[in-house]
């Protein structure tokens, strides 16, 4: 007796399936719907979760932004996929009717620009400078796989697009609708990035050159020194409203605590330590908690490997 019948195997199937399902579901992150915050007159930030690309939040783990113009909307890059295009482009049209004519590109990150297509596909112009588009062109295959790997099948119709109107050298100066917009380039967490400031809002879209919130990553492509340049910079601007690539809307004076003064600790103490050439490990050992920056989110997994790489730039490039 108790021969499990093909219908009771099919039940019990399910039910695992199903108690699988519930597991899932329930290790998952809420799922991210990409929202307006209003920053200042026409200018507009959608600020993405802290956390890493997946599929609740389609890989838009950045900040964007969007100024309502009278000729249409100019959108600050462009998300993950043409799904999460899609989604920017929601969040958007809850705020105006007008389309998106014009797509600026602050990086080459997967989730800046990986919607590019999208939106030329509604008519946008994609612009970018000639800097950022030869990262872009370097990293698109591989990002394409990464992201696949983080949201499967929310890659799905995503073509990589490059600017139709790329702009030379370092820095450039645009009006669009109306709106007054200076673009300069920062080259800090990858070649070729750059911020987007609107002098009439005093309003600055870093890029990745400014993370708050969470601890800046310094990738094997990134350069402390040009950042701390640029930070600099910024702080001449003395914008009112900064939009960050990660992190909540801020002021200057948080940018400065948890992005600016790190690439300061960066160069002055690990870089310091490496032209000294002190040891590598003792380096890291000794600046390993430092109390202004420990709060900060990926902390852990982010400091040590960021001292790491900053360390072995300056060995091998102490000037
Ligand atoms: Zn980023």
């Amino acid at each position: 007796m108790n021969q499990a019948t093909p219908a009771f195997r099919f039940l019990a199937r399910l039910t695992v399936a199903w108690f699988g399902f519930l597991a899932v579901a329930q290790a998952n992150e809420p799922v991210y719907v990409p929202k307006a915050q209003h920053i200042k007159g026409p200018v507009y930030a959608i600020v993405g979760p802290l956390g890493q690309r997946s599929t609740a939040n389609a890989g838009l783990n950045a900040n964007y932004g969007f100024v309502i113009t009278d000729s249409g909307v100019i959108l600050i890059d462009s998300g993950a996929s043409a799904h999460s295009a899609a989604l920017l482009d929601k969040a958007i049209k809850q705020v105006t009717s007008k389309p998106v004519r014009w797509v600026l590109n602050t990086g080459s990150q997967d989730h800046r620009w990986l919607g590019n297509d999208y939106f030329a596909r509604q008519g946008a112009q994609i612009h970018a400078m000639s800097a950022t588009v030869q990262t872009q062109k370097a990293a698109a295959q591989q990002q394409i796989a990464g992201m696949t790997r983080f949201v499967g099948d929310q890659m799905k119709g995503t073509v990589p697009k490059h600017a139709d109107q790329v702009h030379e050298g370092s820095e450039a100066s645009l009006t669009l609708g109306g709106v007054a917009v200076q673009w300069v380039q920062t080259n800090a967490h990858y070649p070729g990035d750059t911020w987007i400031y609107l002098p009439a809002q005093s309003t600055v879209f870093t890029g990745d050159l400014v993370y708050v919130d969470r601890m800046l990553g310094v990738l094997p492509q990134s350069n402390v020194r040009q950042g701390d340049q640029a930070f600099a910079r910024l702080r001449t601007l003395a914008p009112q409203q900064v939009v960050p690539g990660h992190g909540r809307v801020t002021d200057m004076a948080q940018a400065q605590k948890e992005s600016g003064d790190y690439y300061r600790f960066l160069i002055d103490n690990v870089g310091a330590a490496a032209r000294n050439m002190d040891p590598i490990t003792d380096t890291l050992d000794k600046f390993a908690a430092p109390a202004q920056f420990k709060h900060l989110q990926n902390f852990d997994e982010l400091h040590r490997a960021n001292m790491n790489r900053v360390f072995v730039d300056f060995e091998s490039n102490p000037q």
